[in-house]
């Protein structure tokens, strides 16, 4: 990275423990950088969604500190974290989640109906979202009208909509044929090269091999960091 980017995602020892006692992120620290695209690989179970919620801030830590855009999550009340994650954060899940019979560009307007967009500008800036996604053509379509491939994409479009300042997508790819799949992931790739930093989660070590930054997870710990050259030491 260039000297002075910005830090967009920072874990300060975090670590995550499940009602029930499931220690699924175990004292992870690691930063995220403006720009950067990051791949987090590792088993099933190993804590790669739990990572990803918890720079989503859709969860919070049971220890350590965690920083989105600067901001202390823990310092935050719930409504300034539904702030947060309205205005600075997209997500993309495996799944899609599409709400039934709504056509795709109110579906990508409406990400942008907590950050207080008037209606018309909501819609326009859903149109430039679903043209840099290549679906300037199916913006009056329903979901089912759609293949996995284009749904992912309507997902992606309405992540992105708001200009946030980073990117998680859980297995964007895993319900997709491999054709749909390296599609959608060289629209985050695209998506990179224009600015937005991305953080995606894959269980395909191809995929993974070929992002620049990859962070391996293990039984709830990085174990490795590839941007950083380093091999973290064995397990305690
Ligand atoms: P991955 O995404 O790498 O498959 P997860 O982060 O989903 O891993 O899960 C890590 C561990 O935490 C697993 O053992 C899982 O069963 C457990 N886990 C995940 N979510 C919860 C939850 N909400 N409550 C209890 N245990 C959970
Ligand atoms: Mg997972």
């Amino acid at each position: 990275m260039s000297g002075g980017a910005r830090t967009v995602v920072e874990f300060d020892a975090v670590s995550k423990t499940y009602p029930g006692g499931v220690a699924a992120v175990r004292d992870v620290s690691l930063r995220i950088e403006q720009g950067e695209l990051v791949a987090i690989v590792g088993p099933s179970g190993s804590g790669k969604s739990s990572m990803l919620n918890l720079m989503g801030s859709l969860d919070r830590p049971s220890a350590g500190r965690v920083f989105v855009d600067g901001h202390d999550v823990a310092s935050l009340s719930d409504r300034e974290v539904s702030a947060l994650r309205a205005t600075r954060i997209g997500f993309v899940f495996q799944q899609f989640h599409l709400a039934v019979g709504v056509p795709v560009l109110d579906s990508v307007a409406d990400g942008l109906l907590y950050a207080g967009v008037p209606m018309r500008r909501r819609r326009a800036k859903a149109s430039a979202a679903l043209e840099r996604v290549g679906l300037s053509h199916r913006v009056h379509h329903l979901p089912h009208q759609l293949s996995g491939g284009e749904r992912q994409r309507v997902a992606v479009a309405r992540a992105v909509v708001g200009g946030p300042s980073v990117l998680l997508a859980d297995e964007p790819t895993g319900n997709l044929d491999s054709t749909s799949g390296a599609a959608v992931l060289t629209l985050l790739r695209e998506l990179n090269a224009a600015g937005t930093t991305v953080v995606v989660i894959t269980h395909d070590r191809e995929i993974a091999a070929e992002l620049p930054r990859r962070i391996e997870m293990r039984d709830g710990r990085l174990v490795t960091d590839l941007a950083q050259s380093t091999t973290i030491g064995a397990p305690r």
